[in-house]
């Protein structure tokens, strides 16, 4: 199965504390529309099933929204969108965007929300986006991406008195959250395997993972190359071949970080995300593992 996080643009009108986008980035990026088409095409005939629009905030676009959600639907593809409910500022603006995304064939909503997105965006957006989708019979969750403190007590509480469907998401300590302090969780030790979904973004790179994976800027280990100058099908299959990313899919992370000499006390205090950083953004031990790739870790099993 085939499914793809579309970056149509980066552009965002929030400025998020914890955001993983770079700020080294100078200023947004943004596809053409008729690119745009002309890749979802690709991506049918390539077998991609589903379509999670992503980056920046996609509602910003909305009219080319309509268009792809639209192109999505006569490929047979299934569609989510990714946003802030920065434009659900009342039930009936809620209402009237997504009745239009219904009738293009959108088929998810995922609403992000967090203490961070709701220093900018009223907590009440997220409850006027969620009610008129069980209104309207759209599909929907809410991510809360939260660091498993205190201070996002309040944010769940709203979300619990609201009876809305949420799944708390562990934030990730990558581009503006990097400097974030960290409180150590303990927890069972886990695989941490990742599904490594590619992430398509606006200047036509495509990369293995679509959480952290674009941003590790020292190796570039996730980039599988540019649909400039390399066919969508090769470079999914580069991705679905590729020796070390299976390492990642079928064994996960932690056992990766054990086979590459970290402690186990150290692997739970870890993010799996930080861990992935730092076993594939550290040349010499990236290095170490592409070479065990085809032989010593994959043997280094139960
Ligand atoms: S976390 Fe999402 S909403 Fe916030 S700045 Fe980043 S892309 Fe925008
Ligand atoms: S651990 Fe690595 S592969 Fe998994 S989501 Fe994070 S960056 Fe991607």
């Amino acid at each position: 199965m085939r499914n793809i996080a579309f970056g149509y643009s980066t552009r965002c009108n929030l400025r998020c504390a914890h955001c993983v986008a770079a700020d080294t980035l100078p200023d947004y990026q943004k596809m053409e529309l008729t690119r745009a088409k002309e890749i979802i095409g690709d991506m049918a005939a390539a077998g991609v099933t589903g379509i999670s629009f992503t980056a920046g905030e996609p509602f910003i676009y909305f009219e080319d929204l309509l268009e792809l959600v639209a192109l999505c639907r006569e490929e047979g593809i299934y569609t989510r969108i990714v946003t802030n409910s920065y434009w659900a500022k009342t039930a009936d603006q809620a209402s009237q965007r997504l009745d239009r995304l219904k009738q293009s064939g959108l088929c998810q909503l995922r609403l992000s929300y967090s203490r961070w997105h709701q220093e900018q965006v009223p907590h009440a957006n997220i409850r006027h986006a969620a009610q008129a989708c069980q209104q309207i019979g759209m599909d929907y969750f809410i991510s809360f991406v939260t660091d498993f403190s205190a201070a996002d007590d309040t944010c769940e509480q709203f979300l619990r008195d609201h009876a809305l469907k949420f799944f708390p998401e562990p934030i990730i300590y990558s581009g503006r959250a990097d400097g974030f302090s960290r409180t150590a969780l303990r927890t069972d030790y886990q695989d941490n395997r990742c599904a490594m979904n590619p992430y398509l973004a606006p200047d036509l790179n495509l990369y293995a993972c679509c959480d952290a994976g674009s941003h590790f800027r020292t190796t570039n280990f996730f980039l599988l190359g540019n649909l400039g100058n390399h066919a969508l099908d090769q470079l999914l299959t580069l991705s679905e071949r590729h020796p070390l990313y299976n390492c990642i899919r079928n064994m996960g992370i932690s056992p990766i970080a054990s086979f590459a000499g970290f402690k186990a006390s150290e692997i739970v205090t870890l993010r799996k995300c930080e861990l992935c950083k730092m076993l594939f953004d550290v040349p010499e031990r990236l290095q170490m593992l592409r070479e065990a790739a085809g032989g010593r870790l994959q043997r280094w099993i139960r």
